[in-house]
């Protein structure tokens, strides 16, 4: 409390000298501290021993090219961010320029974008577009110059309006995108990794023309220490559209223990599919793993997925031209997850589980379950046969699918990770912890509501798993019966894959209907989650490892 008076006290002052506030309407210090106060600092640090030295100099080069990838992500979300940054820095606002940092721009994306330095609403199509263009406006640019058309809804291309008519302008003539180009062709030269060296090429001239479908296949082949992506990806923050893409990059270290784990599971996909609670004929041998996995530690981020929430994991790349010819690359960002469990995690299974069980939770279970859960989204019915006709599960399930896929996800992850424990892949994995651990991992899902599928799927397993007595509440804690544990999960798994092989909508819609509900049960224990901090702001050390610092 009294750092906060101090810093009012020394605003007040420095106001004061100033001729004039840049922000005179910007919101108090308190309410932009108690913003950043629910996203935790948290170090973020990779092992680089057994880096090759090619590497280590590459990885310098790459840190330099994120860090203009801010920058141009920057001038995405609002072209006038520069001029933004520098008044904060003169008018001495260190706060709100800290939150600023963190959101990439004045308004605050962990509350429904509330503007915090001036009453200025975010633009829906942030600066992708003219700040006052309509869709109405764009729609008939659509219609009125069809030779604009396809420019105009480039996922490469930023909109401007000149004399009263909209122009599409490709990125790498709206952006200053040199420098980093130069920066990868620099670390193409230097890393001794030949995969990695033809995609920082291809990607270094991609930046410069915005063709990045060879580097986008060059990607898919990276097979050395370091994991990097570098360009623009994904269109969320055009809410207007969803057209135009989000520059950013991932620089990662591969870690090599989980990543051949990894390949022990892929050659066990066909026991996997075998062990399935369901009968024989809807059982699925043709999947595959739907797409490679690797495990990396986030060495640096920058752009689009540093805004706001912190990622544990991406599949890339979009392009569907490339997911067709190579499909698509899922890697888990196991430190992020780290970091997410000591300072997001413990405090929540620290209010929820009983003693007993809140001794068992350990990270390595915690982990094990999310890569297993991307591994089960691989398994179980996929293309089906309904009233004679060849269709998907997710034709059938329409919009119920998602919440059906992702409860299906989380508990064949279980059981498959049980699998895998006796088949000695995770060998080291005490079984009880993975229950312990699961439990209190629910509560992460669902604590800020049951709107989107991942928090309705968790909501089934909680109320189907208190219906059949494996967690039961212990004075104001929440314990485990582990002899319920395994016949309830596998009666689950059976009635969601059931619901999938048949493409059964109306079931699926009764199962969520009395499973997929906020209780009085769950809502009591999410209020004591309320301070709990519900992300992470990462500090990278990357630069301080090399020496950059
Ligand atoms: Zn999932």
């Amino acid at each position: 409390m009294r750092t906060l008076l101090f810093g009012a006290l020394f605003m007040a002052l420095t106001a004061g000298c100033t001729h004039h506030d840049p922000f005179p309407d910007r919101a108090s210090e308190e309410s932009v501290s108690a913003a950043l106060i629910k996203l935790a600092p948290a170090r973020l640090h990779a092992d680089l021993d057994g880096l090759s030295s090619g590497d280590r100099q590459a990885l310098a080069k790459l840190v330099q090219a994120a860090e203009i990838i801010d920058e141009l992500f920057l001038l995405q979300v609002d072209p006038e961010n520069p001029r933004i940054r520098r008044d904060l820095q003169r008018a001495g606002l260190s706060t709100h320029l800290e939150l600023f940092t963190v959101m990439f721009g004045r308004w605050n994306r962990l509350a429904e974008n509330e503007p915090f330095l001036d009453h200025k609403p975010k633009p829906p199509g942030a600066g992708f577009y003219p700040e006052d263009m309509t869709r109405a406006e764009f729609e008939r640019a659509l219609k009125e110059q069809p030779e604009d058309a396809a420019a105009l809804k480039s996922e490469f291309t930023v909109v401007r309006r000149e004399h009263g008519k909209l122009k599409a302008i490709p990125y790498h003539q709206a952006y200053p995108v040199a420098e980093a180009a130069a920066l990868l062709s620099e670390a193409a030269r230097l890393t001794e990794d030949p995969s990695l060296g033809k995609y920082l090429e291809l990607r270094a001239q991609a930046l410069l023309n915005d063709d990045y479908f060879e580097s986008d296949l060059a990607w898919m082949d990276l097979s050395g220490d370091l994991e990097v992506v570098i360009g623009p990806y994904e269109v969320y923050e055009d809410g207007l559209n969803n057209y135009k893409a989000a520059y950013e990059a991932f620089i990662c270290r591969v870690d090599p223990k989980e990543s051949r784990r990894l390949a022990a599971v892929a050659e066990h996909l066909a026991d996997l599919e075998a062990g399935l609670p369901i009968p024989e004929a809807y059982k699925n041998f043709s999947r595959g793993m739907s797409s490679p996995i690797k495990v990396a530690d986030e060495l640096f981020a920058a752009g689009d997925t540093k805004a706001g929430i912190q990622t544990t994991a991406f599949n890339l790349p979009n392009d569907e031209r490339v997911r067709k010819a190579k499909g698509s690359k899922k890697v888990m960002l196991k430190n992020v997850a780290r970091a997410k469990y000591d300072l997001c995690w413990i405090p929540i299974v620290n209010a929820v589980l009983a003693p007993e069980a809140l001794k068992l939770v350990s990270f390595d279970a915690y982990f094990h379950h999310v890569l297993m859960h991307e591994v089960s989204h691989g398994l179980g019915p996929g293309i089906i046969v309904k009233d004679g006709r060849e269709t998907t599960v997710g034709k059938e399930l329409k919009e119920l699918y998602s919440t059906i896929e992702e409860c299906k996800a989380d508990v064949l992850g279980m059981t498959t990770l049980k699998q895998m424990i006796d088949a000695g892949v995770f060998s080291d994995e005490p079984e009880g912890s993975l229950y312990a651990s699961y439990l209190g991992g629910m509560f992460r899902s669902i604590r800020f509501g049951i709107d989107e599928a991942h928090g309705a799927g968790v909501a089934i397993q909680l109320n189907f798993l208190l219906e059949k007595g494996v967690f039961f509440e212990e004075g104001d804690r929440l314990n485990v019966e582990r002899r319920n544990f395994w016949p309830a999960m596998n009666e689950l798994a059976n009635k969601l894959l059931v619901i999938q092989a048949e493409g059964d909508y109306e079931s699926a819609a009764a199962l969520i209907d009395r499973y997929g509900r906020m209780t009085p049960l769950m809502q009591r224990y999410i209020e004591r989650l309320k301070d709990v901090p519900i992300d992470i702001r990462p500090i990278f050390t990357i630069k301080e490892q090399l020496g950059l610092e």
